[in-house]
């Protein structure tokens, strides 16, 4: 029987379909106290703070 997993925010609690939401993960600087990382419906992703960062691999303009 193929169990599956069903995701749910970590901050409303409800019910991620399957290919939606998203994952915040959080960094310390300070490296001994790790990371966490919360999973969340897109409602709740929207709501979080923080800022679109550029895909890797091409730098954004130079600032002259
Ligand atoms: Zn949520």
């Amino acid at each position: 029987m193929a169990r599956k997993t069903i995701l749910v925010c970590d901050k409303c609690s409800s019910e991620v379909p399957e290919g939606r939401g998203a994952v915040m993960r959080l960094n310390y600087t300070d490296a001994r106290r790790g990371s966490k990382q919360a999973d969340l419906c897109d409602d709740c992703a929207g709501g979080m703070p923080g800022r679109a960062v550029a895909r890797r691999g091409r730098r954004p303009k130079s600032v002259a």
